[in-house]
């Protein structure tokens, strides 16, 4: 199987076409560094997102911003919304602050992207 993908790694946009055999990543073509052949593999096999959402505060008017450290499992995304939504966060929170450790046992963290007093 073919498939044909853009490289999000930097404004150049190389595109690039990926041969897959028995669920292997058997070639990738069209890429101009390193960078574009490892994501053209993560995304044919693991593609993952970064989460980006935000919390609901009780009698707040403004939510809270928050996102994963580090691309999630596109295939699980509407699972880590689920997980996001039930965080109580004790305010004061501070950018960066951890959330909410290990989420759905991914080793993943969602952290808050913004200070919220
Ligand atoms: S393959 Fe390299 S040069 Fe091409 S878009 Fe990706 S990061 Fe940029």
């Amino acid at each position: 199987m073919k498939k044909d993908l853009i490289c999000i790694g930097c404004p150049i946009g190389c595109q690039m076409q990926v041969e897959i055999e028995n669920g292997e990543c058997r070639e990738v073509r069209g890429h101009s560094c390193p960078r574009g052949e490892s994501y053209a593999r993560q995304e044919c096999l693991h593609p993952a997102r970064m989460v980006t959402t935000s919390i609901l505060i009780p009698e707040r008017i403004l939510p809270l911003s928050v996102r994963t450290d580090r691309p999630f499992p596109k295939e699980r995304i509407h699972e880590c919304l689920e997980e996001i939504r039930k965080i109580k966060p004790q305010l004061p929170v501070k950018a960066g602050d951890v959330l909410l450790a290990n989420i759905l046992d991914t080793g993943i963290h969602i952290i808050a992207t913004r200070n919220y007093i």
